[in-house]
């Protein structure tokens, strides 16, 4: 019996080489370790670690996220407008959503997909085929938990697909956090990656926090990475108040 090879480990010889392994493949280039995986409605690739002295004899890789189509903005506006009308500001739950795309049609559509509710958790319902072929799955934050949270990183583990956060769904600035994970390894990504336009009425935290860093880095030229880590811990300080991890 022939049994495929689920993850690869090979060296990216061209920056176009094609994505191959069933499962993940971890990919030794020009600039350092990548983990790579596709599938029907995205491909994507994920830095692991960069190197210092590079191999010139490799080609050089570059983390992204491409979707075969992406998804209409109006699909986060509809499922923020359904958050807000199924909790209120005074006694909030988290809230649960898959988002998948139409294997005939090629559309998206969208369902929430919680099975029980609190305020700092929701629970999938699991045997639901929108959350076991969801390619975005996303749910609510109380108000100012504007991170992952830890069981977060927990629950996301071993599967490849895209996962995103809706916090402070009540206010005039409704945020989104969107990250990517392959198989344990996370990168937070900007809307713009993955919507067909950005979305009205949500701040989109990971643009907003790129923008903030490259502004620094401008200002401060030679001296920009410790003043980085600085910035790094101040905005890991805004997070103290975290719920979800309790
Ligand atoms: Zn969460």
């Amino acid at each position: 019996m022939n049994i495929p090879q689920l993850v690869e480990r090979k060296f990216l010889f061209a920056s176009d080489q094609p994505i191959t392994a069933p499962l993940y493949e971890i990919v030794i280039a020009q600039n350092g370790v990548f983990k790579r995986a596709r599938r029907r409605e995205m491909q994507a690739v994920v830095e692991l670690s960069a190197f210092t002295v590079k191999i010139p004899e490799l080609a050089a890789g570059e983390a992204r996220v491409e979707l075969t189509e992406k998804i209409p903005a109006s699909v986060l506006e509809e499922i923020l407008a359904h958050a807000r009308s199924e909790t209120d500001a005074a006694n909030f739950t988290e809230n649960l959503y898959a988002v998948c795309r139409d294997t005939e049609t090629g559309n998206y559509f969208w369902k929430e997909v919680s099975r029980s509710r609190s305020f700092g958790s929701t629970i999938a319902r699991d045997d639901d085929s929108a959350y076991q072929t969801a390619v975005l799955e996303i749910h609510t934050h109380p108000p100012g938990c504007r991170e992952f949270s830890n069981q977060d990183d927990c629950d996301e583990r071993g599967k490849f697909r895209l996962f995103g956060i809706l916090v402070d769904i009540h206010s005039d600035n409704p945020a989104i956090r969107l990250r990517v994970g392959i198989y344990d390894s996370f990168w937070e990504i900007p809307a713009e990656f993955i919507t067909d336009a950005p979305p009205e009425n949500l701040t989109d935290l990971v643009k907003q926090e790129r923008e903030r860093l490259a502004e620094i880095c401008n200002d401060l030229g030679d001296d920009a990475p410790e003043y980085i880590l600085a910035e790094e811990y101040r905005a890991a300080t805004v997070n103290l108040s975290y719920i979800e991890n309790l």
